[in-house]
């Protein structure tokens, strides 16, 4: 991995989808991936499943400089004692970006509002664990918040590894036809509606794709990349961010930038410049990073 940045001339990586939960809840999703089996079709061993000093030393030492830990909930009342949750870890974790969650209820703008306040520069939505509507009204001003904050919201919203009840890059882009400048990171690049993803990237200039568990050969999705991946890739470029899902992946983290780096292989008009955008130049945009004084990363 160090050989690898330092032949693109990166200082580090900037991954845009991380995972760190309290305790508790995190070892509810281990749970459900231990029952992965039943669940997905397929054992899910965790790869990085150690304690949190652990994993912090593993990113560093993959070179991750800078990361979104992200966190969501799968119920009403969660949404806002999350989101100080992840707040007060990214100020005790160097590197951890502070980010935010959200859910429909009442209250929402307002913990939502107090989260961009104390410095969250990025909000998780995971529609397919959250089981609500995105269209839902009481979204609806959180969205156009967001919008105005230009703070991006990764937002799990295509149909794989599990379809929800309102999963589907359709619904989602109602969201977008009304909050057009949302700056929307669809994650795992809406999986496995690829081509759908890309046809939203195309249709509004302020949503981008994330990496999280593409192109490995670990594929839950039920679809593999579509021929003309790259080729579409090239004309979006600048709108595609590392992502990963660590730690809770089946494979080790070089894995997922294998499988970037292969793309940037297979056309002409990627090559290392789509690496130094995907792996740092665009997630650290989105993630506003080197804005306050004194940043580096
Ligand atoms: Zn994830």
């Amino acid at each position: 991995m160090p050989g690898f940045l330092a032949s693109l001339g990166l200082p580090g990586l900037v991954d845009l989808h991380v995972h760190f939960l309290p305790e508790q809840v995190e070892r509810k999703v281990w749970a459900f991936f231990d029952r992965a089996r039943q669940e997905y079709g397929t054992e899910w061993p965790i790869r990085y499943r150690l304690p949190v000093p652990e994993r912090l030393a593993i990113l560093e030492k993959l070179g991750v400089r800078a990361f979104a830990p992200l966190v969501y909930p799968h119920k009403p009342g969660m949404a806002a004692w999350l989101t100080e949750w992840v707040l007060d870890f990214a100020a005790r974790t160097p590197g951890a970006v502070p980010t935010a969650t959200l859910y429909p209820e009442p209250g929402v703008v307002d913990y939502l509002g107090e989260a961009l306040a104390a410095g969250a520069r990025c909000v998780k939505s995971h529609i397919q664990v959250g089981g609500y509507d995105p269209r839902d009204p009481e979204l609806d001003p959180a969205w156009g918040l967001l919008a105005e904050a230009g703070v991006p919201v990764v937002v799990h919203c295509g149909h794989g590894p599990l379809a929800g009840r309102y999963t589907g890059l359709d619904v989602f882009e109602q969201v977008l036809a009304r909050h057009p400048r949302l700056v929307a990171v669809l994650a795992h690049a809406g999986a496995p509606d690829y081509s759908g993803a890309l046809d939203l990237v195309e249709r509004y200039p302020r949503v981008h794709l994330d990496t999280t568990m593409v192109g490995v050969p670990f594929n839950t999705s039920g679809a593999p990349l579509p021929a003309d991946w790259t080729a579409r890739l090239a004309s979006v470029a600048d709108r595609v961010a590392l992502g990963t899902d660590f730690p809770n992946i089946p494979y080790d983290y070089a894995t997922q930038l294998r499988a970037i780096a292969d793309w940037a292989a297979a056309d002409d008009r990627l090559g290392r410049d789509f690496l130094v955008a995907v792996l740092h130049d665009t997630p650290r945009r989105l993630l506003a990073l080197g804005e306050q004084p004194g940043e580096t990363s």
